[in-house]
């Protein structure tokens, strides 16, 4: 489409592209970028014409690491107010984990549940990871033919019974059946051994949890995943990363040729295990915040190319759950609409630019999940955006999330960067805070 199709114009003087930003106009037709020409190119005729000034125009968010949880613990999260949540923080797509649901998605016939579930209630672009177990290596390729983006693991428990997690033969054997049809594992990646021979005092002081997931728990799974990848010739994902000490193996991995991508989280980026009050589990999750240290040099390993994406790890849980012991409070962090202002905070505090926050959490999640009609304002591409006012200021208030149960590890926190509005396919669904009826589509890898 070109020319006459174009419906709907976008200007700012600041559009995010792969090439940089620069003032332009952004052309849609169809629900899909036609062209990005200079700003004061002349729209065509009939074309709706939204001047947007300053404010910057990204890409919208892909966000590839959400709990929802629905159908089966909807108390927790739901689709209906997980993708409103994302709507309203500027995240266009976004990928559901397959555990926490009842049931996880570790068959077709579970995947069939959760989309007929999902399929009403989305306000964003929605699809679904699979699930590896240790009972369903024959399952996988049916999933990956039936639409799920890659497969997630746990080598150590998940938290939920249903979901249990492979030892190293079941990783290696499903690994190789993954890698057999050209598929992703991504990877909670925590060695069960090490967890165990830590020391587990529980109660409410935060050093204590953190003393109870060590840093070599996450080094020593990360190595053995390397290992399995580099034999298998496989493509892994390490989840969540926490442990700065892992970055220097992973970066000489890849430097190998080892096919292994990495994401860390927001809450690892912008929050200190120093600042962690005891008793508060909303700062809760596993792996764990670390020290300030740690945090300085997970920043180091986006900027030098070794961590690839953030995304949120949205997992969240009612409120009764989060009891002041560490020990036996749900682990899981609340950040949907939040990822970008808290990053964003962070980012420009450290000298990085828009540019590459929407490398971050747009591109490289998009190329993660093979979404590659996401994740940029390039001609072709879906017209996904969030519109941000970069040094606009907001005081977080639970009472303000759209997410199901308002916990979050933010409250009071005053962050840079408010969402002024988010598009799906040249469609505005949200608004300084309101949102349109659900209009997302299921996404599966090869539609
Ligand atoms: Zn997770």
């Amino acid at each position: 489409m070109s020319g006459t199709d174009v419906k709907l114009v976008l200007r700012s003087t600041r559009v995010v592209t792969p090439e940089g930003t620069r003032p332009a106009a952004v052309h849609v037709a169809g629900g899909t970028i036609d062209a990005v020409l200079p700003y004061d190119a002349e729209a065509p005729e009939g074309a709706r014409v939204e001047d947007l000034g300053d404010d910057v125009l990204l890409p919208g968010l892909v966000d590839t690491h959400v709990h929802v949880n629905d159908p089966g613990r909807s108390e927790w999260e739901g689709f209906y107010t997980a993708t409103r949540a994302a709507a309203a923080g500027g995240i266009t797509t976004l990928l559901d984990m397959p555990l926490n649901s009842l049931p996880p998605t570790t068959t077709v016939e579970h995947l069939r549940v959760k989309q007929q579930v999902a399929a009403p209630k989305v306000h964003v672009d929605t699809g679904f990871w699979g699930g590896a177990v240790p009972s369903n290596v024959k399952d996988l390729r049916p999933l990956y033919e039936a639409g799920v983006f890659g497969f997630k693991c746990f080598l150590s428990p998940s938290g939920v019974e249903e979901f249990p997690e492979l030892d190293q033969e079941q990783l290696a054997r499903s690994m190789a059946e993954i890698a057999g049809f050209g598929g992703l594992l991504i990877v909670h990646a925590e060695d069960p051994h090490h967890l165990a021979a830590a020391p587990q005092r529980g109660g409410p002081a935060y050093a204590d949890f953190l003393a109870s997931r060590p840093r070599d728990a996450e080094n020593t799974a990360i190595e053995g995943l390397i290992g399995h990848a580099k034999r298998l010739n496989a493509r892994v994902h390490v989840l969540h990363l926490s442990s700065s000490d892992a970055l220097p193996l992973i970066a000489a991995a890849k430097r190998e040729g080892v096919r292994v991508t990495v994401e860390s989280c927001p809450h690892f980026l912008t929050l200190t295990a120093e600042e962690v009050p005891d008793g508060a589990t909303e700062f809760k999750c596993c792996p764990p915040i670390r020290e300030a240290a740690n945090q300085d040099a997970l920043w180091q390993g986006l900027a030098d190319g070794t961590i690839d994406c953030i995304v949120s790890d949205h997992s969240p849980c009612t409120t009764d759950l989060k009891t002041p012991d560490f020990a036996s409070a749900w682990g899981g962090i609340s950040s949907l609409q939040l990822g970008l202002p808290a990053i964003w905070t962070e980012a420009r505090r450290r000298g990085h630019s828009l540019d590459d926050v929407a490398r971050w959490m747009s591109a490289a999640p998009a190329a993660l999940a093979g979404l590659h009609h996401k994740g940029a304002i390039e001609p072709g591409r879906d017209a996904d955006f969030a519109v941000l006012a970069p040094d606009a200021t907001f005081t977080v208030d639970p009472a303000e999330l759209f997410h199901r149960n308002q916990v979050t590890a933010y409250a009071g926190r005053t962050l840079h960067g408010v969402v002024r509005s988010t598009w799906l396919r040249g469609v505005r669904i949200a608004a300084e805070g309101v949102l349109a009826e659900p209009t997302g589509r299921l996404q599966t890898r090869n539609n």
